[in-house]
């Protein structure tokens, strides 16, 4: 498996502090430590590619369908009123990490909230909430 030393999503599975809410063989999902809206969480493949046109078809095809999954759990379990699916691609494009994520951003009527550092106890909770709706093992 492709993993770059340096790259922090390549890592996300070694770190303290991140909050895994699903994986399988190639697909990881986790909390945005930096979140936009409550809920707010990464899908990244587990091996390392740069953008969306390094990754293999088959890879992406699981990656969109986790996702929706996702997108799904965060929908049901937290009450968004709407999702946002983002992903980017250069630098130019507002890329950040140089390896491929989708962004799933829940939307609540009436709430606006900046991007905030998230609290442990706030993840903690978040995690088990979702991890149960994907039924993964945190
Ligand atoms: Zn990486």
């Amino acid at each position: 498996m492709r993993k770059l030393e340096d790259c922090v999503f390549c890592n996300v599975e070694n770190l303290d502090g991140e909050y895994i809410v699903y994986r399988d063989e190639d697909v990881i999902a986790f909390l945005d430590i930096y979140p936009v809206s409550r809920g707010h969480t990464l899908v990244a493949p587990r091996k390392h590619y740069e953008t969306i046109f390094e990754v293999p078809d088959n890879v992406l095809c699981k990656l969109i369908v986790v996702t929706k999954r996702v997108a799904d759990a965060v929908r049901k379990t937290l009450k968004a009123d709407g999702v946002r699916i983002v992903q980017n691609n250069g630098r130019a494009a507002g890329q950040v990490i140089f390896h491929l994520h989708f962004h799933v951003i829940p939307f609540y009527e009436g709430v606006h909230s900046g991007r905030r550092r998230l609290e442990e106890q706030e993840g903690l909770e978040l995690q088990r909430i979702l991890s149960e709706a994907l039924n993964y093992e945190a």
